[in-house]
């Protein structure tokens, strides 16, 4: 049942992404499997043949959990049983001491959260992890807590549904202050670590996943503590432009 879901949502997905290129020639995927960080077409390109090409791209990069930019939201879901492989511990700072699920990464998010907690020091601003990885098991387990609590509706306002969390990717984390105020809240939005981090988190290939004033697109209030790590290629041309993932895509069918 949640199989023929996801291949429906990737069908359309397949749908939306073609929309407009229905005379072009047939294009043969590559089947590439390794993380290219390709930017998708740029809506002002006027090469059509290249367009087809970079959108192929980008479909893939959007399913593929291997691909450092895949997409995870509310319509699109990792694949079931899906478990990062190369999961690290960041020689970062928590605000907890316990090497524990959530303080892993996958390795290239985590060397680039090194350095950019490295570089933040440099301006004298010191961030601190949250909550990182987050297993199937365990989101299940946070969700269902949840639908207990408050019913499957509302908790579905709040917490992903398992399988749509980006912390199951191994590549978001949720980042605050030293101190761990304002952990995951609200009041982090217009700290001097949230704002170094909107500034620079780019530089070091994250994004600030789910921006203010983007709710529509990406399902998610401001959340200026969650990043998510998607090669600094990416995450520059998402910065410059103040766009989110899925516009960057231009693949999920967004409710504007
Ligand atoms: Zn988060």
């Amino acid at each position: 049942m949640r199989k023929i879901f996801i291949y429906t949502l990737l069908l359309a997905a397949a749908l939306v992404l073609f929309a407009g290129c229905s005379n072009e020639k047939t294009t043969s995927p590559e089947n590439k499997s390794d993380s290219s960080n390709t930017p998708a077409a740029s809506s002002n390109s006027s090469d059509d043949s290249n367009d087809v090409a970079k959108k192929d791209e980008a479909a893939q990069a959007i399913t593929d959990p291997h691909n450092v930019a895949v997409m995870v939201n509310k319509q699109f879901s990792l694949p079931e049983n899906y478990e990062p492989t190369d999961l690290v511990y960041p020689n970062v700072r928590f605000t907890f001491k316990e090497k524990i699920e959530k303080r892993k990464m996958r390795k290239e998010a985590a060397e680039a959260l090194e350095k950019m907690f490295a570089g933040a020091e440099k301006d004298g601003v010191y961030l601190a992890g949250v909550s990182a990885y987050r297993s199937h098991k365990t989101q299940t387990a946070v969700f269902n807590r949840y639908v207990k609590k408050d019913g499957e509706e509302k908790a579905k306002t709040y917490s992903a549904i398992p399988g749509h969390s980006e912390h199951e990717t191994g590549l978001a984390i949720d980042v605050s202050g030293s101190d761990g105020r304002c952990a995951a809240e609200d009041c982090f939005a217009g700290t001097k670590e949230a704002e170094w981090l909107a500034k620079h988190a780019p530089e070091y290939g994250f994004i600030i996943r789910y921006p203010e004033g983007k709710e529509s697109i990406t399902g998610y209030k401001y959340e200026p503590w969650h990043i998510r790590y998607v090669g600094t290629d990416i995450a520059k041309n998402i910065a410059e432009r103040n766009i989110t993932l899925e516009e960057y895509f231009n693949a999920v069918p967004v409710s504007k």
